[in-house]
């Protein structure tokens, strides 16, 4: 007997005290008997809930729905549910997370044929578990990022494992080298990327990968048709919670582009410093002459002085290039007449031979918005190209329109026209670059490769546009649209970067 209520104290201690809620139920879900963890976990008082609250009361909305649509059915018809996810609402605190395990007990014993006589509720604490679930999912959606950049990349990006084998290789990788990560994945990284890195780029790799640092080698790739690609490569190693090594990435990135423009300016430095110096060389050349003669020489200072004119062109075009390349080109507008400004333009021209600049102009003024000095520069630029690259006695023409047809209605044009050589139709989108040059007409004639990009940047700046037709061996015509001037005044405007 005293055996007997020891093991009932016992069972009560237990059942009150058990490190998760226990509840009993009627078959409508009100509550019958619950435990003290549940009251201390939800905050009730045992008699706000025994005979006047049901299990579904406590509910969340959404926990509302799923227990009569779900759970309750289910109950009833298989007698037990498992592992149920439910939040119940709790005073003054937030919703408890919890997971509930259900089983019916019936008038016959266990099961579900019998009439029920209550549901008896093992409830426990889930929070632990939202809260992994969450980071779970969390890490989920930040991976699936992660993929969704790695895959839309135009850089080719690729990871191996600690024994070097590739474990992906993204579109971009399939792109740049022509190969299906198909063909790639499961390959030994030192042989299958196809670069061309040496014995001793690996080595030194290898020793880095080891060091745990990233390596970043400048080499060529090679596309499976053959082509040649510059490259730059870069290997991180990744190590894993014990700091062990657990893979390797690697980016590649295509610079061709960025080889091209050093190449371009390479060219350029050596182009500049002929064209700065070719000058100086004449200059000094006609001095001593000068001083070896002891008289002066009116030929040779004529010649001294347009040299010098010459170089202080040159030194203000590579002044303006770089002043548009970081946009600092100010400009300042004010009405002007395009037919008096083309006429000006084209008497300005010198040719010693061959026929005058023809100039077309419609008899009425055509005014616009403009700055006279750029623009003067801008149609100089022009001619001179005109001049320099068509033969020297064949026609240039300056023709002026009121309305341009290519932009708007509220743009003038005016147009240089020849009969060079024209320009090859795969130069032409680069034609307005920094330093960009014709390789079959650069060298007919001296130049830096910035006049038409300081022209471009010029006419930018003053609102309006200019572009090239060309015809290779029939010519080319250059057209400047410029704002109409729709009222008098003079305006300042400052270019944006190029
Ligand atoms: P530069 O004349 O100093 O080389 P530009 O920027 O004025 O520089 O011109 C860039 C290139 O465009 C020239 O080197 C030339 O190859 C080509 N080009 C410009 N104008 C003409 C033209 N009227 N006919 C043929 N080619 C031209």
């Amino acid at each position: 007997m005293v055996n007997d209520d020891l093991l009932k104290e016992s069972l009560l201690e237990l059942y009150e005290g058990a490190p998760c809620g226990y509840i009993f139920t009627a078959p409508d879900g009100t509550f019958l008997r619950v435990n003290q963890t549940f009251l201390a976990w939800t905050g009730y008082k045992r008699t706000d809930l025994i005979s006047k609250r049901r299990l579904q009361d406590l509910l969340t909305v959404p926990g509302r729905l799923f227990y009569e649509n779900q759970y309750a059915p289910l109950l009833r018809m298989q007698g037990f549910v498992n592992e149920v996810a439910l939040d119940i609402v709790r005073p003054e605190r937030d919703p408890l997370p919890v997971l509930v395990n259900s089983v019916q007990h019936t008038r016959g014993g266990h099961g579900a044929t019998d009439e029920p006589r209550f549901i008896a509720s093992i409830v426990f604490d889930a929070t632990g578990r939202r809260a992994y679930e969450r980071e779970l999912l969390r890490a989920r959606q930040d991976a699936e990022r992660l993929a969704v950049i790695v895959a839309a990349s135009n850089d080719a990006i690729l990871s191996a494992s600690p024994e070097r084998v590739v474990e992906t290789w993204n579109p971009g990788a399939e792109r740049l080298f022509g190969r299906p990560a198909s063909e790639m994945v499961g390959r030994a990284l030192g042989t299958a990327l196809p670069v061309a890195a040496r014995a001793q780029d690996w080595a030194a790799l290898e020793d880095s990968l080891q060091r745990g640092q990233p390596v970043y080698i400048d080499t060529i790739g090679i596309h499976a048709n053959g082509e040649t690609i510059d490259v730059s490569v870069s290997f991180t190693p990744h190590f894993g919670p014990l700091g062990e090594l657990s893979a390797i990435s690697s980016i590649i990135r295509d610079i061709r582009q960025r080889r091209a423009a050093e190449r371009l300016e390479q060219e350029f430095l050596a182009m500049a410093s002929h064209e700065l110096r070719s000058p100086l060389s004449t200059i000094k050349g006609h001095a001593q002459l000068m001083q070896r003669q002891g008289r002066y020489n009116e030929r040779g200072a004529q010649t001294i002085v347009s040299q010098v004119d010459h170089l202080n062109r040159l030194v203000s075009d590579l002044l303006l290039a770089s002043q548009a390349a970081s946009g600092r080109l100010d400009t300042q507008t004010e009405v002007l007449d395009l037919c008096v400004e083309a006429r000006q333009a084209a008497a300005t021209l010198v040719r010693p031979t061959g026929p005058p600049v023809d100039v077309l102009t419609p008899d009425q003024p055509v005014l616009v918005q403009a700055d006279s000095l750029r623009l003067r520069q801008v149609l100089a630029n022009l001619l001179t190209n005109a001049g320099k690259y068509a033969p020297a006695d064949s026609p240039i023409t300056v023709r002026v329109a009121p309305v341009s047809s290519d932009v708007d209605t509220r743009h003038a044009s005016v147009s240089v026209e020849d009969r060079g050589p024209g320009i090859p139709p795969d130069a032409l989108p680069r034609l307005f670059d920094r330093f960009f040059r014709v390789g079959a007409t650069a060298h007919t004639a001296q130049g830096l490769g910035l006049g038409l990009y300081i022209s471009l940047q010029l006419i930018k700046a003053m609102g309006g546009t200019i572009s090239v037709q060309s015809e290779e061996g029939r010519g080319s015509t250059f057209t400047v649209t410029l704002p109409l001037a729709t009222a008098a005044g003079s305006a300042t405007t400052s270019g944006a970067p190029a």
